[in-house]
């Protein structure tokens, strides 16, 4: 099916999705050139979607540029870089991808919670370094029947919980409204910080969740404490953290995401009491190419029946 239709594809997909798209549309790659928003000005005028991995920013002097514009398909359930205010203001839909990635961000929010109170980095490294032949590895700290809290009882939210019920945990939760679950609901964050061992952030970022977690919340999370951040960077104090964990405020910390990606501080990077990601929390071949063809998919719909399956405006 050919469809006379103009793509502009901000981001690298996985290359089944980015052959559909060649197959399908007219594509412009911007990603793949040098001065990426001087080819975007050269074929602004042309453009009908625009497909873009969340993170990448879509600003509206982008959006304003782009006169033609039905559709911005974001490869991420997480569309804070995309000005969706002014894609409103410009008529143009925003979409993203939710439920598709749940189960492979929950496994990857298990894997850090586990890694990090099991200190497996460290241990792989003792080992590789030769350092058992000498002595044994220091003892770790139990996971199972601890207290877990959930910052951001969504989607994602609810798959993390399930799994951690396999593990004999009390689970507990914050949002700013009470969900229809059996888990324990905190309507202050404060209060489940205190209450818990871990407390695993799994919030939308942007402005309304910008360092929800600071200072205070990981002193009361407390020196026995263990902090996951599977959500966005931004949510927390990522200064007020480094010095929490350099000065056993809180125990450890399980990273997958950081306030300026890619990059990550010297002093984070040099603690031993974190396991850090770079972002992989949906990241395998199954479930980025079902993202990818979400993506695909609302361009479609979009473009030959004005709709869409998974609007966020
Ligand atoms: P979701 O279903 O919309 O759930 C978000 C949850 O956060 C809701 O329970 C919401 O409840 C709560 N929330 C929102 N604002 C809040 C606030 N100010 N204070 C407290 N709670 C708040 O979203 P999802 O599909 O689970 O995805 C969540 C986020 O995970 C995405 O937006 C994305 O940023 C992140 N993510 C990261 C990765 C990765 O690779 N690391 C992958 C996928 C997703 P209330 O509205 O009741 O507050």
């Amino acid at each position: 099916m050919k469809i006379e239709k103009n793509v502009l594809i901000m981001s690298l997909f996985p290359n089944e999705i980015t052959q559909l798209f060649d197959q399908t549309f007219n594509t412009f790659k911007s990603y793949e050139q040098e001065n990426p928003e001087k080819f975007i000005e050269s074929v602004s005028d042309n453009i009908d979607a625009i497909a873009v991995m969340g993170g990448t920013k879509v600003s509206s002097e982008l959006i304003k540029k782009i006169p033609n514009l039905k559709i911005i398909a974001n490869y991420g359930v997480g569309y804070d870089a995309v000005d969706v205010d002014q894609a409103t203001l410009s008529n143009v839909k925003v979409t993203n991808t939710p439920d598709v990635l749940n189960d492979e961000v929950a496994d990857t929010a298990v894997a850090l919670t586990l890694c990090v109170y099991k200190n497996i980095s460290s241990a792989n490294n003792f080992l590789l370094e030769k350092k058992w032949l000498k002595s044994e590895f220091p003892l770790s700290k139990k996971f199972s029947g601890t207290k877990f809290g959930i910052l951001g009882m969504g989607r994602i939210g609810k798959t993390i919980a399930k799994r951690i019920e396999a593990f004999n945990c009390e689970i507990c939760y914050h949002s700013r409204n009470e969900k229809d679950v059996k888990y324990k609901f905190f309507s202050k964050l404060e209060e489940l910080a205190e209450y818990v061992d871990t407390l695993c952030v799994i919030t939308p970022g942007g402005e309304e969740t910008k360092h929800l977690v600071n200072s205070n919340i990981l002193q009361k999370l407390g020196k026995n404490g263990f902090l996951i951040n599977i959500a966005r960077g931004s949510v927390i104090d990522q200064q007020a953290l480094i010095q929490a964990l350099q000065n056993n405020i809180i125990c450890g910390a399980g990273l997958d995401v950081f306030e300026n990606e890619p990059n990550v501080p010297d002093n984070l990077m040099k603690l031993d009491n974190v396991i850090l990601t770079p972002h992989i929390g949906s990241a395998t071949v199954e479930t980025r190419y079902d993202m990818g063809k979400l993506v695909y998919d609302n361009v479609v719909k979009m473009l030959t029946t004005n709709s869409t399956i998974s609007p966020v405006n």
